[in-house]
């Protein structure tokens, strides 16, 4: 399942951090996750009660910042939110454009202690 390797490797992270810290605990996670980063929300979220347990973000606050797509058309330069990867520009229908955002998928803060 691939939502549950993105949260072991959330786990790793935090492990990582934690230990630079010297840390005992994360407190808070913050995450970054786009809405065109291809993350299932449910299964992420069964993935995480599965996984976390134990861990070092068992007691963690997880606060997850969803960030929606937006997109520059390659032909007229205008800004707009894409649903979808590939979604045409509304302004001239041009099928080229650049993903400004909706992608992320990452530890965006951790909080320890
Ligand atoms: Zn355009």
């Amino acid at each position: 399942m691939h939502e549950l390797s993105i949260v072991l490797s959330i786990i790793d992270i935090a492990r990582n951090q934690a230990r630079r810290a010297e840390a005992e605990r994360v407190e808070r996670i913050e995450l970054d996750i786009g809405l065109l980063a291809g993350v299932e929300w449910d299964a992420l979220d069964f993935a995480w009660k599965a996984a976390v347990p134990g861990t070092i973000l068992a007691d963690a606050e997880r606060l997850v910042h969803r960030i929606p797509g937006r997109a520059k058309c390659l032909e007229c330069g205008s800004t707009f939110d894409v649903q979808q990867l590939y979604d045409p520009c509304p302004n001239c229908s041009s099928p080229f454009n650049e993903l400004l955002s909706g992608k992320e998928l990452r530890v965006k803060a951790l909080t320890v202690c």
